[in-house]
């Protein structure tokens, strides 16, 4: 069986364990290729270093809504951001999108990052990465001004988003969250995706899977939510695996 982490954080500097070990256990767990996702200019950077010494590690580069006001006016590292994007081993742009739940950036900033970095998806031809939350509405109204291909991670919304995700040809990043929720919605909305439109991530070292919770989340763990799925949504696990996997390679170029 083969699977694709596509978002983990390991390559962060306070990741709590050594990421070649868990890239090893990934890599024996059958977890093929794994994605480390960038929310700051550093992490983007040591995402790029980290990908080029192992096959099969990709980097996405991005900032993350919460550091919008960090960054709106800093030129420099916009312009840095642009220089990654063109980087080897690069596959997508991430994280980015909008958080009104935390709201840890002004909304308008966090607007004027999004529309920054869906240009440079399209400059790029890279997919992208988004992170939305409670966010939908204005999320839309941006996103359908540039139409780039990409993934609503981390989903834990409902039935009508995972519709509006469909209809636009996206992909639903889905995690260990939905191994412990007790929200019938979004177990309803994981139900309702159609398995073509499913990619697997962890986003480590967050989100543990059941049973490891109280444990830091790895790669390997893509596994158990997995299986978690493959049973909620009555298929089997071989062709859950197989089709996530197919769509991860095909939505991020992967070879
Ligand atoms: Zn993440």
């Amino acid at each position: 069986m083969q699977l694709i982490d596509t978002h983990c954080h390991i390559h962060f500097s306070d990741y709590g364990l050594d990421p070649l070990e868990v890239i090893a256990d990934a890599h024996s767990e059958g977890v093929s290729d794994l994605i480390c996702v960038g929310c700051t200019i550093t992490d983007s950077k040591l995402g790029i270093a980290f990908a080029k010494r192992k096959d099969h590690i990709w980097a996405a580069v991005g900032l993350h809504p919460h550091e919008a006001a960090r960054y709106i006016n800093d030129e420099k590292s916009l312009q840095e951001l642009r220089d990654y994007a063109g980087k080897p081993k690069v596959v997508a742009i991430g994280e980015v999108g909008l958080d009104y739940y935390y709201e840890h950036s002004p909304k308008e900033a966090q607007k004027e990052l999004l529309r920054f970095q869906l240009s440079l998806a399209q400059e790029h031809g890279l997919p992208v990465i988004f992170h939305v939350r409670e966010a939908f509405d204005d999320f839309w109204s941006i996103y359908d001004d540039f139409k780039v291909p990409g993934v609503i991670h981390s989903f834990s919304a409902g039935v009508k988003e995972v519709n509006e995700i469909v209809q636009r040809g996206l992909y639903v990043g889905l995690n260990g969250i939905m191994t412990f929720t007790k929200n019938q919605d979004q177990l309803d909305a994981a139900r309702a995706i159609p398995l073509s439109k499913i990619v697997l991530e962890t986003d480590a070292p967050y989100l543990t899977p059941t049973p490891y919770r109280g444990t830091i989340c790895q790669p390997k763990h893509v596994a158990t939510t997995a299986e978690f799925l493959s049973n909620l949504r009555h298929e089997s696990l071989e062709d859950f695996a197989r089709a996530t996997t197919q769509n991860a390679q095909a939505l991020f170029n992967l070879r």
